[in-house]
């Protein structure tokens, strides 16, 4: 779940000065007395992938709907590069959307459908050609030009779908899970794509999404909704190993959440007494709550250490258990580890040496759970 692209691009929106492509100004749409999307403001640079990301139903479809200009906000304005664009319609804004369905039109060929939108435009003849072969070349569908939809696979209608998006050279693409339709294998290899493609064009993207991993690995930025509202936002990095609510850490990824009361808070570390744990949490990091206020820890299972030896140390941040499963996924294996209360612990171990050999952890065994004071994340709410 690694994303590197963040490290080696600018991070304009570090930039209090800098000048954001889109903004999303106190925006709410309301269907009735439905609030799909509840007053969110969002900032979304040039050159990004923004991915908003939530499960069924949070209002991300809505809200790039909004952007697009297919639904008018019920309060709140959209600005694109500098200009209101809230009461124009969706042809006249430098917009395009690919929809979660693509859209190709069954009865034309690919090159008809890439061309579509540029014959409506009247461009002159030859500048459709090239324009429309360089957009092929560029999704690698060139060789399929003379082929209609249904001839296609899943991958390869959406690498046109792509294609008929990106032809006319908007600014801002919209994507509605633009890759939900490929088996993972290949939506892997297509996310991969994805990104060289945006790089190559320049384009900002703001691609919908209900799944994390996808979002962690396209994304410059990850804008996490619930229930309407935009509940953090941040790089795929911030979000993983900072979650700011039970609710962002639980969404995104595998995690351990244990319920705990504050016992002693200072600036740079915090301990938490968890009667789930059995323990005592050493975190390094302060937070902002009550003298044994209730907090809850998020601990993620890759990194919990097992061992069958008592780790050294004060008693802070280990803890016995039992293992009560253990499954092997080849590229990794999970234990589900009982404590002595009953609560069940996920622990994930990377198979850096092959199965099969060596005196591995099995069932029943009794083993320590132990990890860094820099590993767990407290949340407040
Ligand atoms: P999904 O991943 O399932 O597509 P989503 O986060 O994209 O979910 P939206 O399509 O934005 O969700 O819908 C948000 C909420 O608004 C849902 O409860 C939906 O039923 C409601 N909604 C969306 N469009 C309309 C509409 N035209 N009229 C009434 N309710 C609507």
């Amino acid at each position: 779940m690694a994303n590197t692209r963040q490290d080696d691009r600018s991070e304009p929106w570090k930039d209090p000065g800098a000048m954001p492509y889109v903004r999303i100004d106190k925006v709410t749409k309301k269907f009735g007395d439905f609030v799909a999307v509840d007053d969110i403001t969002l900032n979304i640079y040039r050159g990004e992938i923004f991915c908003l990301l939530g499960g069924s139903g949070c209002g991300k479809t809505t809200l790039l709907r909004v952007m697009a200009g297919f639904e008018t906000p019920t309060a709140g304005s959209i600005w694109i590069d500098g200009v209101d664009v809230t009461a124009m319609p969706p042809y006249e804004r430098p917009v395009n959307m690919m929809f979660q369905s693509y859209a190709l039109f069954p009865h034309m060929t690919v090159e008809q459908n890439v061309a579509f939108g540029l014959r409506q435009d009247k461009l002159p003849k030859q500048e459709i050609t090239e324009r429309v072969i360089e957009m092929l070349k560029l999704v690698r569908m060139n060789q399929f030009a003379a082929r209609r939809p249904h001839q296609l696979s899943g991958g390869q209608r959406q690498r046109v779908a792509l294609a008929r998006s990106l032809v006319k050279r908007p600014k801002l693409l919209l994507l509605d899970e633009p890759l939900a339709a490929l088996d993972k294998k290949l939506r892997e290899h297509t996310q991969f794509e994805l990104i060289n493609i945006q790089e190559t064009l320049g384009v900002t993207f703001v691609v919908v999404t209900h799944d994390q991993e996808e979002a962690m690995t396209l994304a410059s930025r990850i804008g996490v909704m619930n229930h309407g509202e935009i509940v953090q936002v941040g790089t795929p990095t911030e979000i993983y190993e900072y979650p700011v609510t039970r609710f962002v850490a639980d969404f995104i990824g595998s995690v351990n959440m244990f319920e705990g009361s504050l016992i002693e808070d200072e600036p740079d570390y915090v301990r938490v007494e968890s009667a789930e744990l059995g323990g005592i949490f050493h975190v390094g990091h302060g937070v902002s709550a009550a003298p044994n206020a209730t907090v809850w820890v998020a601990l993620r299972p890759e990194k919990i250490h097992v061992s069958r030896e008592r780790p050294e140390g004060n008693g802070d941040n280990r803890v016995a258990g039992v293992v009560a499963e253990i499954a092997y996924l080849g590229d990794q294996s999970i234990y589900l580890v009982r404590l002595a209360g009953g609560r069940m612990v996920r622990v994930t171990q990377p198979n850096i040496v092959r199965q099969g050999g060596g005196d591995r952890i099995t069932w029943e065994e009794p083993v320590w759970l132990s990890w860094d004071s820099s590993s767990p994340v407290v949340v407040t709410q």
